[in-house]
């Protein structure tokens, strides 16, 4: 079995220091926790920006003070910077942070529903953000919030603007979309082309034992603050600790860890 990619998600767009006091805001708290991160065991950051105010952004600037404050870190870590329809509203404010080259960035391929908003992105958009991704040589994770979501990446494959292999990270539990249980995982796993690469990402209380299935199963795994504040029930969670737990239930079973180079190699990224 390859080795097992985990993601951290350590920020997001909801936690906020009122929920938790672990949630990395700042670009040199969230480029600390990708370096403790990626010393225990991740390999890729999912990266969410926030303004002084800790408000969800989509200004450029805010990415590149995180890239900045990584680089001064060291970590190898991989670079995934969100296109996600919370923080921007106009295709060119979604797609502001790409000319900052990150080695990756998330594409929804579809809309659906989050618990108070709608996850708009329409076939223009999606196009819009993969075209520019491409030319950036951005890898897309493809973020699949439904079934629907993996033909039309199976569509855009085909028009030419997703190249091999496909990376999709199934999101489970998210209020207003698919729910979180085994049953969805394994149609969504059976629905998906051969030669992907493959993730879940699963909000709630069931994030451990799906997480734990994935991993038994040859998928990869993301964990961080942005999917679950809580460890257990009324513990709240660190990010390092989220990547520990990953990690020793991988051991467990004796699946190796990917470290960021070999998460390149499997994700085919430069
Ligand atoms: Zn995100």
């Amino acid at each position: 079995m390859e080795k097992l990619i985990i993601t951290i998600a350590p920020t997001g767009n909801v936690p906020t220091r009122e929920m938790t006091p672990h949630v990395p805001i700042t670009a040199e708290e969230i480029a600390a926790t990708a370096l403790e991160c990626c010393r225990a065991g991740a390999s890729v950051c999912h990266i969410h920006a926030r303004d002084d105010e800790g408000k969800p952004t989509h200004l450029r600037s805010y990415f590149q003070a995180i890239m900045k404050a990584m680089d001064a870190t060291g970590t190898p870590i991989i670079r995934q910077i969100s296109t996600g329809a919370r923080a921007g509203k106009t295709p060119e404010d979604r797609a502001q942070a790409l000319d900052l080259k990150p080695d990756s960035a998330s594409l929804s391929t579809g809309s659906s529903n989050f618990p108070n908003s709608a996850n708009v992105n329409d076939p223009p958009l999606i196009r819009f953000l993969a075209k520019t991704m491409l030319e950036h040589n951005i890898k897309p994770e493809l973020e699949i919030f439904d079934t629907a979501m993996i033909q039309n990446a199976l569509d855009l494959k085909k028009e030419g603007l997703l190249k091999d292999p496909l990376q999709f990270n199934l999101v489970m539990g998210v209020k207003g979309s698919q729910p979180a249980t085994a049953k969805n995982m394994f149609h969504l796993v059976e629905s998906l082309p051969p030669d992907c690469v493959w993730s879940v990402s699963i909000v709630g209380q069931a994030h451990v034992s799906l997480s734990t299935i994935a991993i038994a199963l040859g998928g990869h795994v993301r964990v961080g603050l942005e999917d679950n504040i809580y460890y257990t029930k009324g513990v709240l969670a660190t990010n390092l600790a989220l990547i520990k737990r990953v990690a020793d239930i991988a051991k467990a079973f004796g699946r190796e860890i990917a470290t960021p180079e070999d998460a390149r190699r499997i994700l085919g990224l430069k």
